[in-house]
Order: C-alpha cells, then structure tokens, then sequence
C-alpha cells in the first residue's frame, strides 16, 4: 500500500495547545489500520510541492506569530496552499491557521495582515476575546455529530456568502460569537477555531478525515475499519454532557 503522506505547516510557529496532537493522532489511526504515514514539516524557509501530500496541516498561533510569517507566505507557500486546496487536497487549518486562509486579518489595534485567500472569509479584531470550552455539530460519517474543542481568540471571522461553515454552536462563540457558524468547509478543506487538540477529542471526526483522504487518493468510496477506542470516546462523550 502507498505511503499516506502528511505535511505539516509551520509546526515552528504555529502551534498552541498542542496542535501538533492532530497530526500525531491522525497518522496513529492511519497506521493502525495497517498504513504507513510520513510526516514532513514546513517551517519557515522550507518550501512545499503541494502535490506532493495526501493531508496539509496547520496550527494555531497568536497575532505575533501570524505577523512573523506574513513574508514567507508571499514567499511561496501562499501559492503552493492555494494550489492544494484547488487541487482538492484534504486540509485541518486551526484558529490563527484558519484565519490564514481567508483574506485579511484586521487587529484589534489597527495593523492590517493580508493573508492568502484561499477561502473566502475575513477575520476582525475585538477586544473581547472569545475564550473556553466549546461545541458545535456539524455533518459527521454517519450523520450530524457533536464536535468539542477549546476556543481563544480575539478575531472574528465572517465568511463570504457561498462558503458553508463546518457547524453550528450550540456553547461557545464559534466565527463571530454572532451569527452561530463554526469554521468553514471548501472543497476537502476544514477550518475551525477548536484547538484541543480536536481530533483526539473527537475521533469520528478524525475518522472522517482519514475517510476523505483515503477517498481522494484512491478516487473511490473507502469503508474505514473500526478501532477500539472506547477510552476516546467516554472522554468526548463525558465533554458533550458538560456542555451540553
Ligand atoms: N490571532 C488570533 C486571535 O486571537 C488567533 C489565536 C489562536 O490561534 N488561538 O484571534
């Protein structure tokens, strides 16, 4: 069986509550399903093919951070991320990671970063940070499922009109703390302010990844073999009862 390659974008700077935590469990799940998985990491100055990958991920990191990369997405790897998501490759992008892939991000305190526009969304700095425990539901493997995550974010994101969120809140803020939307789905695209680290704490979701990528590789309809994780599931379960 081919190798499921995972490229991991500025794992040097973007990587808050341990965002990393989705690679390590989505290449976990892939491999013990008898998959073999690499990793590669894209830090700044490191380029990407981006036809080269099978799954892009990309972590969260505060307005500082965002600001350190700005020159090296110009650089590159805005083009090489904006031809990825063309080409249907399957993507995470988490919080400042997500808000990287709309078109700007105007702070709180007046500075302007233009970001990549690979999705169509804007974020705009509040001085209310939007901060705890959250979940939103959105369409899983086997229909609606709930999803728990962790927000901490100042920005508020606002999609453009034919973009579809990935959820809806039921506790929390979500986009804008406004308009009840979570993140954004685009093509094989997931974006979303859940650090957590999410995929962890929500398996199915994990899974549902796995499925996408295996289904864009192989350009047919995948069936994923069950795992046991009945630890992982009573710790989602017993978060979806809190918030609820
Ligand atoms: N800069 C962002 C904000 O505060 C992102 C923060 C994050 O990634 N947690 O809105």
């Amino acid at each position: 069986m081919d190798e499921i390659k995972i490229c991991h974008i500025y794992p040097d700077v973007l990587n808050l509550y341990g965002d990393r935590g989705n690679v390590v469990c989505l290449k976990n799940r892939l491999e013990r399903r008898g998959f073999s998985v690499s990793v590669f990491d894209a830090p700044i100055g490191i380029a990407i093919n981006p036809t080269e990958f099978d799954f892009f991920f990309i972590g969260g990191g505060q307005d500082f951070e965002q600001e350190v990369l700005l020159r090296d997405l110009t650089a590159g790897k805005a083009n090489a991320i904006r031809t990825a998501v063309e080409e249907e490759k399957v993507m995470l992008a988490i919080c400042g990671g997500y808000q990287l892939m709309g078109e700007y991000y105007k702070t709180w305190d007046g500075r302007q970063y233009d970001f990549i526009g690979a999705l169509d969304l804007y974020t705009v700095g509040s001085k209310k940070r939007m901060i705890g425990n959250f979940m939103f539901e959105t369409e899983g493997i086997n229909g609606p499922t709930n999803i728990v995550g962790f927000e901490n974010h100042s920005g508020k994101t606002y999609l453009g009109k034919p973009l579809s969120p990935l959820g809806r809140i039921l506790c929390g803020y979500g986009n804008n703390g406004e308009d009840k939307t979570e993140g954004a789905h685009y093509k094989n695209v997931f974006g979303t302010y859940s650090h957590g680290p999410i995929l962890p704490k929500n398996p199915a979701f994990c899974d549902l990844l796995i499925q996408t990528i295996l289904e864009r590789k192989y350009d047919k309809k995948q069936d994923l073999e069950p795992l046991e994780d009945r630890l992982e599931n009573l710790a989602n379960e017993y978060m979806v009862n809190r918030l609820k």
